[in-house]
């Protein structure tokens, strides 16, 4: 009830003050009385077995010759009644109250409306919701406000004059009421709205609490069983339910969700889940609505941190989403990528505006760089655990959190996300039964990530929604189409492979170190072909594959542009990172920067000083430890 008095009516009909006398504003209804209360009434027809009353609008009823003790009263007359009965069939009875109007404590009574969950909103209903205002979008016609309350997100159109705000006062945040009729709108349900009142003070506060406390049930993920036993991950995963519990929050609160992920294998099959389950939470949750959808994007990463290109293009869509449609700023989800000192800058950049981050990565993480910047941060390594938990791995997980009815679509995905990234996962073996089972063998996974690699080449910025899931199966309700669009797709970038390094091989120079490891050097700039598949980085990486399988032995592989530099090894104890910093001292003028993994990564630095700076990087690589045992490659990011 709207107001505080009335809040007890029976307690306080029976409590102290006896001549108390509710007064009902003429829009009250059935649900604003309660029997055994006293209220302010008049006359409305008088006929033989007693008097017809009216308490408002909307209620009236009869006050039967028996109870009247005798009395008599013109239409018109004011006296006061209480309540005996509501009946089913919407009959009112009153009896008399024994109290004089004229000495009673009236107090009034506002009409409170009967709220109708958003989700059973049913079209040609009048209804009134409450929730909360998510976002407010001016069209060449109506306003539409998107109230969120805890069953689901409806818009309201409300039309003042065709361009011109409606409601003017009210703002995104707002707890409201929204009266009107329900309407079916290009396939959507919607309010066409008769009257928005923003609740305030102790109303507004206990509206906030109930969609709150609401919402905080509605965010808890699932439970979902794992797909496979491994305890090395279960340390990650309730750092996974706390993420899913924050991104279904995120739906619920209609706050736009952007994700960035790298444009490889195990990023798109990091991605690619957490999409397909985020789509079919916010489906839910904003019933029928197919803009919806459109709150969520992803787009690839193509370096291996956040650009400070790509961090400007998301700020200016976020602030054009807020600016064009009245959208809350997003809440960015970086899968991948994203736990390096690398991306600071951008996430600095996107600290000027209210703009949550949260990170899935397995990539060697800088925590005290990043850790103050982000709202939550999941990486393998900061639980003393490593890269073969690859990020596909953990969203396969992450997605089954946020909508466990994905599973059945995703039980190949984390193969395809270990085999990309050269998994040493213990059960890479059990999760390539699973895609076993699902009806993949393990030739058809290691296709499926070539496919996603070359898709991801010449995606180049693009999202390529369906042509991705087409690729990796997931979302994808073509089977047969599926499986000729990887084996195209690998069998092309297979080709190209072994087109770039037949190109290349000739030309690579060859040298034995003290250390006994073979060092391999490539001039790309002049031996490799430019602005195709495979780029520096893979052909670099596929070159030193060859060579350490060649070959058997330790193996340290340079590929050199003009401006930068690809560095692989197998079986030798580098620390890139560190390189870096030494390089930085040694060549001055050289702009070195860059870094990566231990023992895979790629180094930058200015053209003039390119000879200087790999003649430095190779005698550092010849001083380098071999390691007791070979170890095959890891995931190159170029
Ligand atoms: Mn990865």
């Amino acid at each position: 009830m709207t107001d505080t008095a009335a809040g007890e009516p029976g307690a306080d009909g029976s409590g102290d003050s006896r001549s108390v006398v509710y007064d009902l504003d003429p829009a009250c209804t059935r649900t604003d009385v309660e029997v055994g209360t006293r209220y302010r009434a008049v006359v409305n027809g008088v006929v033989d077995y007693g008097v017809f009353v009216d308490v408002s609008d909307h209620v009236s009823g009869l006050l039967h010759e028996s109870n009247l003790d005798g009395e008599t009263f013109d239409v018109g007359a004011e006296l006061v009644v209480l309540l005996e009965e509501l009946k089913e069939n919407g009959d009112v009875s009153f009896d008399l109250a024994d109290v004089d109007l004229a000495e009673a404590d009236l107090l009034a009574v506002e009409h409170d409306p009967e709220i109708t969950a958003v989700s059973a909103a049913t079209v040609g209903d009048d209804v009134t919701v409450e929730g909360e205002i998510v976002q407010i979008k001016q069209t060449g016609g109506p306003t539409i406000f998107h109230v969120a309350d805890e069953s689901g997100v409806i818009a309201a159109a409300a039309f003042e004059e065709a361009g011109v705000r409606a409601y003017p006062e009210v703002e995104i945040g707002d707890v409201v009421r929204v009266a009107g009729t329900v309407e079916s709108h290009e396939g959507a349900t919607q309010l066409e709205v008769n009257d928005v009142s923003v609740l305030e003070g102790e109303t507004a506060a206990a509206a906030a609490e109930r969609l709150d406390e609401a919402m905080r049930e509605r965010a808890e993920p699932e439970g979902v069983e794992p797909l496979v036993e491994w305890a090395a991950f279960e340390k990650l995963r309730p750092e996974l339910e706390d993420l899913a519990r924050r991104l279904r929050r995120m739906v619920l609160e209609g706050r736009p969700i952007r994700i960035r992920h790298h444009a490889d294998g195990d990023g798109m099959c990091a991605a690619i889940p957490v999409q397909l389950a985020l789509e079919n939470f916010i489906e839910s949750v904003h019933e029928g609505d197919d803009a919806a959808r459109h709150s969520l994007k992803r787009l690839p990463s193509k370096a291996p941190y956040y650009e400070m290109e790509d961090v400007t293009r998301d700020l200016n869509f976020a602030l054009g989403g807020r600016a064009r449609h009245g959208q809350k700023l997003p809440f960015l989800l970086m899968l991948d990528n994203g736990s390096t000192e690398e991306d600071v800058p951008a996430y600095k950049n996107l600290a000027h505006y209210d703009i949550p981050i949260a990170v899935v990565d397995h990539h060697h993480p800088d925590p005290e760089a990043v850790e103050d910047l982000l709202d939550a941060h999941v990486n393998p390594y900061l639980h003393d655990e490593d890269y073969r938990i690859t990020t596909g791995m953990m969203c396969v997980e992450l997605a089954r959190l946020i909508d466990p009815d994905v599973t059945d679509e995703l039980r190949h995905v984390p193969a395809v996300a270990g085999l990309s990234d050269r998994s040493k996962a213990e059960v890479m073996e059990e999760f390539l039964a699973l895609a076993e089972a699902a009806g993949y063998d393990r030739g058809d996974i290691e296709d499926i990530g070539e496919a996603l690699d070359y898709a991801a080449h010449w995606l180049r910025y693009s999202e390529g929604e369906t042509l991705v899931g087409d690729v990796l199966d997931v979302g994808c309700d073509d089977h047969e189409r599926h499986r000729e669009l990887v084996e195209f797709l690998a069998t092309s970038a297979q080709q190209d492979v072994n087109e770039q390094l037949d190109a290349v091989e000739p030309h690579v120079e060859h040298e034995r170190l003290d250390s006994e490891a073979h060092l391999y050097r490539i001039d790309l700039e002049n031996y490799a072909k430019r602005f195709t598949y495979p780029a520096p980085g893979k052909t670099t990486g596929e070159l030193h594959d060859r060579k350490v399988r060649e070959t058997g032995e330790p193996v340290i592989t340079i590929g050199y542009g003009p401006d930068f530099a690809v560095l692989r090894s197998d079986g030798v104890r580098l620390d890139i990172p560190q390189m870096v910093t030494e390089l930085n001292e040694e060549v001055v003028g050289g702009g070195v920067s860059g870094g990566g993994h231990l023992v895979v990564g790629s180094i930058k630095f200015v053209e003039g000083r390119r000879e200087d700076v790999i003649d430095a990087l190779v005698g550092k690589m010849a001083d380098a430890e071999l390691d007791e045992e070979l170890s095959t490659t890891i995931e190159l990011d170029d």
